[in-house]
């Protein structure tokens, strides 16, 4: 019982802590002096989000943070590392270059990831590789928090269809919260759904 209500506890901590970090980011990208301050505070922010949204999947799925530790800092890292798109499509590591684009970079399209993820799924399953079915997970996990975190600025990019319009600022804070319980719900759905196979994607968490 005890236990019970401090998962719980943890649970809610991570999903407020989201949200509040998200707001904060939010500020120090509105507020900072200059752009470099403006996009590492942007930056860490997503990666925070990221680490936090997977966190709360391994929550979800009774896995010992401590023990899955090192998945939590990759979410973290991919997060950030997504953004390294705008200074491969500027040519340039110049900062000013890299915020100065045309148009979005290609991580930022988010039919990308959903599209890996359907892809490497499958491989996996049909495969039966659990360990690459959990990194599909990770890999969605990162860059939909991401996206959504733009998305409030610029809409989510469905290429080569076209933009969202911008998502609502309370929307978008709602939908960073939701993600990781939504993405962990559809994975035992899933795994369910492949119960001949002895083994699920959720043993290699
Ligand atoms: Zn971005």
């Amino acid at each position: 019982m005890f236990l019970l209500k401090t998962d719980m506890f943890l649970r809610l901590a991570l999903t407020g802590a989201i949200g509040i970090c998200s707001i904060i980011g939010d500020q120090g990208l509105k507020y900072g002096k200059t752009a470099a301050a403006r996009a590492i505070f942007d930056n860490v922010t997503h990666a925070i989000v990221g680490g936090l949204s997977w966190a709360i999947i391994l929550n979800l799925s009774k896995k010992s943070l401590v023990q899955n530790f090192s998945s939590i800092v990759w979410c973290f890292a991919l997060s950030s590392f997504i953004d390294v798109d705008h200074f491969i499509a500027a040519c340039s590591w110049r900062l000013s270059d890299a915020v100065h684009l045309q148009k979005r970079p290609f991580f930022h399209c988010t039919t990308l990831p959903i599209v890996l993820w359907l892809v490497l799924n499958f491989y996996a399953n049909v495969f039966n590789h659990p360990k690459l079915g959990y990194y599909t997970w990770m890999m969605l996990t990162s860059f939909l928090s991401h996206h959504i975190r733009d998305a409030t600025r610029r809409g989510l990019w469905f290429c080569p269809i076209g933009n969202t319009q911008p998502i609502p600022y309370h929307l978008y804070l709602s939908m960073s919260m939701m993600l990781p319980h939504v993405l962990q719900w559809l994975m035992p759905s899933i795994h369910e759904s492949k119960s001949s196979h002895n083994i699920t994607l959720i043993d290699v968490l």
